[in-house]
């Protein structure tokens, strides 16, 4: 008998490769978040990027998030999904004129500013339509988060936010930009930290800057601390749910709100990450003359973390429950890249067998390309098979 929590009976007749999301998991996810930010109110915006499927993002509204956007087209997806606009934040370093006038022209809550040229637009494009834009400024707090090279973004040499010894000639410019309004600061040092220290230092590094600040009179009414904690992917089973309470519990310990100030975050992979799988079908086992190969019906087209981050993702034979071996799994992408593991143990593998790539359910179906004219893949949920 083999042992796993798939339906794989259903699973049977669908045609692979297909997303799979667990809505229980997702659900439960949810349920945490709201419970243990509630405890100190704090705002939670779910960062629509890692996940913008329609069903997912409407059973993350219903939770009573908000959305973090880094684009016009997600802006358009969270209205439609029935998050509220008054709960939407706009981030991003090149927002197009089109997308700063959508975000105005539905009175979100927030633009999270990168740059002193965007702020110049943002108060021009305002005037014209006569509104005030709300604006947070981000920071880049020159923190280093320790993930991968290409998902850190607190570090100086990033093109993320306004550096710190900039912020005082941005914050004497912003005094002549009379359409925008500055209503807080906005920081997001990086994605996938399982080392939790960074965001001890970080709120350091906000409670010495909101000193500086106090100085020159600004005090502003929220503070954002952006997303960026990891989720387990060696033991997606052990650990489906991150530890949301030790988290927001760091920010309540080391950060030193002002009187009033209120407090986001904009979780995305920890919400959805670890409730998708990738759910592919092996055409061949091809046994090379040094490796074995498991030739998967998914590549990189499908789920491209492992080839531009090198990331792990746990894989499970679901049709066999034969003796494990060693194997290269790969997908059919006539790239070398296109391979999610090599020299893995998995239960000896035949042509046929439905395979499982693990917590794929953030910055998977979201990065899914077309290459090799491929067609985009469907998904399927738990609460609907
Ligand atoms: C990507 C991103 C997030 C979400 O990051 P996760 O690591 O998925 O939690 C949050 N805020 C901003 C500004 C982002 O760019």
């Amino acid at each position: 008998m083999i042992k796993t929590n798939f339906p794989i009976r259903q699973f049977a007749d669908l045609q692979t490769p297909f997303y799979y999301y667990d809505t229980n998991l997702l659900r439960k996810t949810l349920q945490t978040v709201a419970e243990e930010s509630s405890k100190y109110q704090y705002h939670i915006h779910y960062a629509v990027k890692a996940n913008a499927n329609p069903h997912i993002l409407s059973i993350i509204q219903s939770y009573g998030l908000g959305a973090d956007c880094v684009s016009g087209g997600e802006i358009q997806a969270a209205l439609q999904a029935g998050f509220p606009a008054d709960k939407i934040v706009f981030a991003g370093v090149g927002k197009a004129d089109w997308e700063i006038r959508l975000g105005l022209d539905n009175d979100i809550f927030c633009f999270n500013a990168e740059s002193l040229p965007e702020l110049t637009v943002i108060n021009d494009l305002a005037r014209q339509t006569g509104k005030t834009a709300r604006v947070a400024l981000r920071i880049n707090p020159e923190v280093d988060a320790h993930t991968h090279h290409h998902i850190t973004t607190g570090i100086k040499e990033n093109k993320f936010g306004i550096n710190l010894d900039q912020l005082d000639k941005v914050l004497d410019a912003l005094a002549n930009l009379s359409s925008i309004q500055l209503i807080g600061l906005h920081f997001h040092i990086g994605s996938q930290l399982t080392d939790l220290n960074p965001f001890r230092q970080l709120c350091h590094k906000i409670d010495a800057l909101q000193q500086q600040l106090l100085q020159r009179n600004i005090q502003v009414e929220n503070i954002n601390f952006g997303g960026g904690l990891g989720i387990d992917y060696q033991h997606p089973d052990d650990h489906s749910i991150p530890d949301f309470k030790t988290y927001f519990e760091i920010f309540h310990q080391f950060f030193h709100a002002l009187p009033g100030q209120k407090i986001h975050f904009e979780p995305g992979r920890s919400i959805v990450g670890q409730c998708g799988n990738l759910i592919a079908r092996t055409l061949y086992v091809k046994e090379g003359s040094v490796k074995k190969f498991v030739i998967l019906d998914a590549g990189f087209t499908e789920l491209i973390r492992p080839a531009l981050y090198e990331a792990y993702h746990q894989i499970e034979n679901l049709s066999s429950d034969e003796a494990p071996e060693i194997y290269d799994v790969v997908g059919p992408i006539c790239e070398s890249s296109d391979c999610f593991a090599k020299q893995i143990s998995l239960n000896r593998t035949h042509r046929g067998d439905l395979i499982a790539l693990r917590s794929a359910g953030a910055y998977g179906e979201i990065m899914a390309s077309q290459y090799n004219c491929r067609q985009l893949p469907k998904s399927y949920f738990s609460d609907s098979l």
